[in-house]
């Protein structure tokens, strides 16, 4: 019955974060923060019915490469990630349980401009207004810098309402990327990797984002 009403609770919680823009979701949390908790748990339990979680692949992606790098994890929930690697890692969330992690809304963090060499967005782009995630991680890479995304397969599945995959690659392009790699193998999960490019004169305006649907986790 208890593990009945918490499930009820996460998905609850889990339509407000994916249908609010990050401003009202960070007011959601600050009113009630104990509603934090409640949504990791349902998380937690919704990612062990995953055969792979999508924060190791990140995890073995830093390890790959050189531990000078400087990370920001956008939507680091338990920062598994900075736990997990030699690198300094900035951990960004709406609700901070960690002194590690930096309460805020991601986009805005207290990050320098072009201080940051690898920005993490792992099943983290929820906001309604996901695109302002994206343009603060445009604002604090580096030239040259990563943008590492997993996000959930059926956001991107057009068969299915989700996203086209390639506008949704072509606006971060816009926006001043590479596409380094595109990563559709995974049952629950794809993989959209990017690299900064360097300085140039990018208007944000008129870039066509696509709607990003919400991912609701089915009873179980
Ligand atoms: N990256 C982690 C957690 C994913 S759950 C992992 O892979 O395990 C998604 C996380 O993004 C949640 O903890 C949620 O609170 C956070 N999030 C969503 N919108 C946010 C926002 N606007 N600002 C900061 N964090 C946000």
């Amino acid at each position: 019955m208890r593990a009945r009403l918490s499930g009820g609770h996460f998905r609850m919680i889990n339509e407000k974060l994916y249908t609010c823009t990050g401003d009202e979701a960070l007011n959601y949390f600050k009113e009630d923060p104990s509603l934090f908790d409640m949504y990791h748990t349902g998380y937690q339990e919704q990612m062990s019915h995953w055969p792979e979680q999508p924060v190791n692949i990140i995890i073995q992606w830093l390890k790959a490469h050189s531990s000078s790098l400087v990370v920001a994890d956008f939507g680091c929930g338990d920062a598994r990630l900075a736990k997990n690697v030699k690198n300094k890692v900035f951990s960004f969330d709406l609700v901070s349980n960690d002194p590690s992690v930096i309460a805020c809304d991601m986009s805005n963090t207290p990050l320098d401009a072009s201080s940051i060499d690898v920005a993490v967005f792992c099943l983290s782009l929820m906001g309604t207004n996901f695109s302002s995630y994206l343009e603060e991680a445009h604002r604090v890479l580096k030239p040259s810098g990563r943008l590492l995304i997993a996000e959930v397969k059926s956001r991107f599945d057009p068969n299915t309402g989700g996203a086209d995959p390639k506008m949704f690659s072509k606006a971060i392009s816009d926006l001043g990327f590479t596409s380094t790699l595109k990563d559709f193998s995974n049952k629950m999960f794809v993989l959209l990797y990017f690299q900064k490019k360097g300085k140039e004169n990018l208007t944000r305006k008129g870039i066509e984002w696509p709607e990003l649907k919400p991912c609701l986790y089915k009873r179980r």
